[in-house]
């Protein structure tokens, strides 16, 4: 699938769930949520049989917490059976991890993105509202060990919360095969204070030993100097990547969202997979080149939080 500016549309974002055994404060109310009707494991199917069908090759499985769904295995199954997907990849708080990391590869999953801010149980309690540093860390330790083709940790860069931690987060680099991704905020209409927003130009203030290794998607990377993994930088504020945009977003209730940051949305919820063909299509068509500039004054008008999306 191409769109009108000429970006070919190859890689599909599906959320699976909206629930989560986390509650992280830039992505989700406190009092969790309650989910209304969400897409059938069959419906998902359809529609990634059906986004396979018109040209895409990737595939990641997102949430809310994907791990939180009982079938989760069965959907990374079919879903890497689908003729076409060249690639599965999973988007995790990696609090399920350690039971499901080796199930996962096995169902078929290729990589694992494992979401991390911070590496000191009083900071991770208070931003995830749970206690649950071990389990994340156990998490990341068992998709290292489970055979899958890369890993990498996610983290949200929140100005005078986890700053003074770039240098540790970077240093997992050095001792495990690891790729630590720094992401900058986006507004989604969480109440953070000024200064919570940091660009990825931090990084390189805090870190000028390291090294650049070029583009992956929307990662600028770089490394250590004899790190065995690589630093990436993603800067959806301050350098947004639209013009390389090749991606859709299926979110769980079955809204296709041609742009993150819009609030248009195309149903395929009750379509069969002719329809949600069409609906693909429409969604395609429906990417603007570029969405507006995001900043604290100006948040995104995506019309739902993160954990509705799936990041
Ligand atoms: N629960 C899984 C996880 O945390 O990895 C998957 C869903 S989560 C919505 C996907 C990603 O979105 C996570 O890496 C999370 O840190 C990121 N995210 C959520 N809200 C964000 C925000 N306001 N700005 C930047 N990243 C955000
Ligand atoms: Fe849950 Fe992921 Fe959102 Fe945190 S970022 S609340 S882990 S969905």
């Amino acid at each position: 699938m191409v769109d009108r500016f000429g970006r070919e549309i190859s890689y599909l974002r599906l959320s699976v769930t909206e629930r989560c055994d986390l509650r992280c404060r830039y992505c989700m109310p406190e009092g969790g949520v309650c989910e209304k009707e969400l897409l059938t494991q069959d419906e998902m199917v359809w529609a990634v049989e059906a986004a396979a069908a018109l040209g895409v090759r990737k595939l990641r499985i997102t949430g809310g917490e994907p791990l939180v769904r009982p079938d989760i295995l069965t959907i990374a199954g079919r879903c890497a059976a689908v003729p076409g997907i060249r690639e599965v990849c999973l988007t995790t708080n990696g609090l399920g991890l350690g039971k499901l990391a080796r199930p996962l590869r096995e169902a078929g999953v290729d990589r694992v993105n494992v979401s991390l801010d911070t590496l000191d149980r009083a900071k991770y309690a208070y931003m995830t509202r749970r206690d649950r540093l071990e389990d994340a860390l156990a998490g990341l330790e068992a998709a290292l060990a489970a055979g899958f083709r890369q890993v990498k940790l996610n983290a949200v860069l929140i100005g005078g919360f986890n700053d003074d931690e770039i240098p540790a987060l970077a240093e997992l680099t050095r001792r495990r095969p690891v790729d630590v991704r720094f992401i900058e905020l986006m507004p989604m209409g969480g109440g953070f204070p000024p200064g919570a927003y940091l660009p990825c130009g931090a990084v390189l203030e805090r870190l000028p030993q390291l090294a650049p290794e070029g583009v992956q998607g929307t990662a600028r990377l770089y490394r250590l100097p004899g790190a065995l993994g690589r630093v990436g930088l993603i800067s959806p504020v301050s350098a947004h990547f639209c013009a390389r945009c090749d991606r859709l977003r299926l979110t769980a209730d079955g809204m296709l969202k041609p742009c993150l940051h819009g609030a248009e949305e195309h149903c395929v919820k009750g379509l069969d997979r002719a329809g949600m063909a069409a609906a693909l299509g429409r969604a395609v068509r429906a990417k603007p080149a570029c969405h507006a500039p995001l900043s604290g004054e100006r948040p995104s008008a995506a019309g739902r939080a993160m954990h509705r999306i799936g990041g």
